[in-house]
């Protein structure tokens, strides 16, 4: 016969936008409009109640940027709505073409009881059956499309910061209205939806595809357009055999979960993600009241704490469902967080923080890590994750893999010290899914595990501005349970799902090693304000915990425990994924290191206390040695009189207008120019730079990546760069007792950059400072080091561990990591000797053979100091910046690491009555001290953090400097873990480690 396929394809579009999804709300009731524009940022919610409301309509403009607009909607019911099922639908000029991105709202009873959102595709507001008036509050938020065209244009834009946003209305009142909602329509809908969705999915050749086109023209022949609600439930039954026929036995399982990716701040400032969440958890408790099965995963302890704290009604009703177990806690984290930068401590502190939270508020115990979002995994999470007792792993980032497709959809990530994880990616793609026939399909299709395993997890339900899962999507899982042609449907918790999962795939791959993501590299970089602002903080909490607990224990003073975990938290919330990385609004990195800055002052202050209660009075100058190695005679974690000073370094000026620089150790010889042209390793009698080339070359390239400015560095930003040769002034500085320096000015376009270079006193080591007062557009700036190293891999830091990465490009795994992240230092060797470079705040990194000498290639390490994207902040690291770092000849990666920490743990001078032995030492320089703090619960036990660090076995010696009554291993919670390898003694205990083992003591005082 004929097929007519497209004829009733096109048939069933038409009367789906243009019959049946009108007639859902047939016209109804104007409802009566007031506003109060509120004249700055938004209000609590009783003064919103309050406010002097002036009458407003329908087709008038509203809502600058930013701004928040109280509505007050008045009416009645009209006599013929008696009986049926009435709601305002109210319309605050939205595209539902783009959701997520635009104004919403959050609707209140006039005794202030939050009801649900507006959202794009949420307008709706019911009113009580019964009632005969109403009156609703809605606070609507101007937030604009900062991104535009839909989120994806990428054009810079004045919009992203309230201090250069237009002050014109973004927004047009499109509808109030009191209607009657034609449930059977609103069925008819979905049935269309679901089966037409399906339809398309279909191969050709499939029976059923036809049979659902037969049904479709069946059932649109029974709907009379012009009687859309009187004939909707005809056509319902011309559609009803299709629904009857069941899946197939092989068909695909998923576990659908309702959540809403909401970022903790990315295209609009922290303040709106707090109302974020309100209308988000307003809209899900409120489906919750009529969709018995719905369950909800939430992230982000943070998110729960600011509803507890700004929303007390909302977080009420959100209270009880968790206690019903159907709003689920999920993730074990204070935010989702970036976790290529994280350091390590935070990235412990990410989960302790979290699981404490959801444990102390709710009493849940949270197993699962969900990340969907972050820009690619570390692998130190496996371990980091099982230590604060996560079973599951949870993202979908990996499929943005701009070149090699990922292998496995559920697996076993191992890390780098072998902990594995169970992890999955759901197959959807996605992480707003709409349940659609498509998405499913393709969830089902794409699946790496077919013939292993048969379910995958599918999060559904719009994130950041659009409400969470809908009704709408709702009703389509209530009809994929079981359906010919279709995976079968679940609503599921994540923990039904990672249970089921596990079980039924015991023989899961493995991926070893990082989750590189190809993508998005440019986040290693973007944002040096707030980069260089976390890295301060990681190590200023470190030392504020370190001399507390010492302070504490040594001489009794008040440990700031309630202090400190503020702090902890501020600092974990502005590592959520796309504020470390660099990816928000001019507002939020504003924001940022204003935030940072405070953070930096309060803990400046709790190490001073500390320190002054530590050295007592008295003359004697002492320096402090908060990194946990000794130095300059001073041990480790204590306070002790500085060693005598090393040789001065040694300056020549020769009469070619070169420099030598000479400390014993090394040999250096500077250019009229300013630049390094020999590093000379006294000690092996080593050049260490290639060539012809120079340490430290600025090398500017041009950074126009396709898409995502702030996000991406793409490959062919390497075809276009400029050395920065050329010198406007250059002077030598003899050593001042901090060794001898040459300071170089160079001016590119419109900056200036100043390059101190110093040879240190007794140390193999060049200290580099880069002064840049930078106001280029769209570059990036990297610093290269040549190195006459024949080195096939580098080895990057990570939390508590190392990853190697290839310096070649054999294979498109290797080519797609032409950037790399690194924590403090970088390391390249070849047998025998090695260079590592080590930073104070940069974390982007490229190393390549590619600086050839005589043939033989060398190693090229450069850092990633500036880059300079137009989006979505589009004065983007513009200004001035100070950055640091070294060169360490001849290092090991127990020198790199012990570099690392010097880098950004500079010693602290200070006056008082003697030495101050350390609360705890260990000898072997392989096993590092992360963290030393006392004891979450207020017990006053000690509780010190160490790992190995070098990637091998260790035994150490850990002493303690004061009386112990017990050692206990325990996770990263505190809690007591099954005792492994530590034997104790009266003052001290030998431990073990397993390579790049984390081994966290309590130590309870006697
Ligand atoms: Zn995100």
């Amino acid at each position: 016969m004929h097929d007519q396929r497209s004829t009733t394809e096109a048939r069933l579009e038409r009367a789906v936008a243009q019959r049946i999804a009108p007639a859902v709300h047939a016209p109804g009731e104007p409802v009566e409009v007031a506003a109060w524009h509120a004249p700055g940022e938004p209000v609590p919610v009783a003064e919103g109640l309050a406010a002097d409301f002036e009458p407003f309509a329908v087709g008038r403009a509203w809502g600058p940027p930013w701004s928040t607009t109280w509505f007050r909607l008045r009416g009645q019911v009209p006599q013929r709505f008696a009986g049926r099922e009435v709601e305002v639908v109210f319309d605050l000029g939205t595209d539902a073409r783009n959701v997520g991105f635009q104004a919403e709202g959050l609707v209140y009873t006039a005794d202030g009881q939050a009801v649900k959102s507006i959202n794009p595709l949420s307008t709706w507001i019911p009113v009580p059956a019964g009632t005969t008036t109403f009156e609703f509050y809605v606070e609507a938020a101007a937030n604009p499309d900062v991104l535009g065209g839909g989120g994806h244009a990428f054009e810079p834009t004045p919009l992203g910061d309230v201090l250069t946003a237009p002050r014109e209305p973004l927004y047009v009142l499109a509808r109030a209205e009191v209607c009657v909602r034609e449930g059977e329509v609103a069925d008819l809908l979905t049935d269309l939806e679901v089966l037409g969705g399906l339809m398309l999915e279909l191969p050709l050749e499939d029976a059923r595809r036809w049979e659902l086109l037969r049904g479709v023209d069946a059932s649109l022949d029974a709907l009379d357009p012009h009687d859309v609600a009187g004939t909707a439930a005809a056509a319902r039954a011309a559609l009803a055999p299709l629904f009857a026929s069941p899946a197939r036995a092989s068909a695909h399982r998923v576990s659908a979960v309702g959540h809403a990716h909401i970022d903790s701040a990315w295209l609009w400032p922290l303040r709106e993600t707090v109302r974020k969440v309100a209308r988000t958890t307003a809209n899900v408790t409120q489906l919750m009241d009529v969709h018995p099965s719905f369950v909800y995963a939430m992230s982000s302890a943070q998110q729960f704490a600011w509803i507890a704290e700004h929303r007390p009604e909302v977080h009420e009703k959100v209270r009880a469902r968790i206690a019903e177990g159907r709003f689920v806690p999920v993730g074990s984290m204070w935010v989702e967080s970036d976790t290529n930068m994280v350091g390590a401590e935070a990235m412990a502190r990410q989960f302790l923080e979290g699981k404490q939270f959801f444990a102390q508020e709710y009493g849940v115990d949270t197993e699962e890590a969900w990340l969907p979002d972050s820009f690619g995994y570390s692998a130190a999470l496996p371990q980091i994750m099982k230590l604060a007792g996560v079973r599951w792993f949870l993202t979908q980032k990996i499929s943005w893999n701009t070149e090699n497709r990922f292998p496995h959809h559920t697996f076993d990530w191992e890390g780098i010290d072998g902990t594995r994880i169970f992890t999955h990616f759901p197959p959807v793609d996605t992480y707003n899914s709409e349940l659609s026939a498509k998405e499913l399909a393709h969830a089902a299709r794409n699946f790496s595990e077919k013939g292993r395993a048969t379910t995958s997890l599918v999060p559904f339900g719009w994130g950041d501005g659009g409400g969470g899962p809908t009704r709408e999507v709702l009703a389509r899982a209530d009809r994929l349970g079981d359906l010919e042609g279709s995976p079968r449907v679940s609503l599921h918790s994540p923990r039904q799902f990672f249970t089921t999962a596990e079980q039924e795939y015991p023989d899961r791959p493995v991926w070893s090693g990082e989750l590189y993501l190809e993508i998005h590299r440019g986040t290693y970089t973007s944002q040096a304000k707030t980069k260089q602002g976390n890295r301060r903080n990681e190590h200023l909490l470190r030392e504020a915990e370190l001399w507390a607990a010492t302070a504490a224990v040594l001489r009794g003073a008040e440990y700031p425990a309630a202090r400190l975990k503020e702090l902890w938290r501020t600092v974990l919330l502005n590592q959520f994924h796309d504020i470390l990385p660099g990816s928000s609004i001019a507002w939020v990195h504003r924001e940022a290191a204003a935030t940072h800055a405070r953070v930096s002052a309060e803990l400046e202050e709790v190490v001073a206390t500390s320190l002054a209660a530590l050295a007592g009075g008295g003359g004697t100058d002492l320096v402090a040695n908060a990194a946990p190695h000794a130095r300059g005679g001073v041990p480790a974690l204590g306070l002790a009189p500085a060693a005598p000073a090393a040789a001065a370094v040694q300056v020549q000026r020769g009469q070619d207008g070169r420099t030598v620089l000479d400390n014993g150790l090394l040999r250096l010889v500077v250019d009229e120019a300013g630049h390094c042209v020999s590093v000379r390793d006294l000690a092996t009698d080593r050049e260490v730079l290639l060539a012809g080339t120079r340490a430290n070359l600025l090398q500017l390239h041009r950074d126009t990546p396709n898409r995502w400015d702030a996000w991406d560095v793409d490959a062919h930003y390497r075809n276009v760069v400029s050395d920065l040769l050329e010198a406007d002034e250059v002077a030598v500085h003899e050593d001042d007792g901090d060794g001898a320096r040459v300071v170089a000015t160079r001016r590119t376009g419109a900056s200036t950059l100043v390059q101190t270079l110093r040879l240190p006193r007794g140390e193999s080591r060049i200290a580099f400072t880069l002064d840049a007062d930078w106001h280029e557009r769209e570059a990036l700036l990297k610093a290269a080091f040549g190195l006459d190293v024949h080195a096939d891999r580098s080895a990057s830091e990570i939390q508590f561990g190392h990853v190697f990465r290839p310096t070649h490009e054999n294979t498109s795994w290797d080519a797609a990591r032409f950037e790399i992240c690194a924590h403090r230092w970088l390391h390249v060797a070849e047998a025998g000797y090695g260079v590592a470079v080590t930073n104070s705040a940069t974390y982007g990194h490229d190393v390549t053979r590619s600086a050839v000498d005589g043939g033989r290639p060398g190693t090229t390490v450069r850092l990633s100091l500036l880059r300079a994207p137009l989006s979505p902040d589009p004065e983007t690291d513009q200004g001035r910046h100070v950055l640091e770092y070294s060169l360490v000849v001849g290092a090991q990666v127990a020198d790199a690491v012990r570099e690392g920490y010097r880098q950004n743990l500079p010693v602290r001078r200070v006056s008082g009555a003697g030495p101050v032995a350390p609360l705890v030492a260990v000898d072997d320089p392989a096993v590092v001290v992360e963290a030393v703090k006392l004891a979450e619960d207020g017990s006053g036990d000690v509780v010190v953090r160490l790992y190995e660090s070098l990637g091998g076995r260790a035994r150490a010696r850990l002493d303690w400097g004061f009386p112990v009554a017990s050692v206990t291993e325990v996770d990263l919670l505190e809690r007591p873990l099954e005792q492994g390898a530590t034997t104790v003694g009266d003052d001290g205990a030998q431990v073990s480690l397993r390579p790049f083992q984390i081994l966290t003591l309590r130590l309870a005082r006697a």
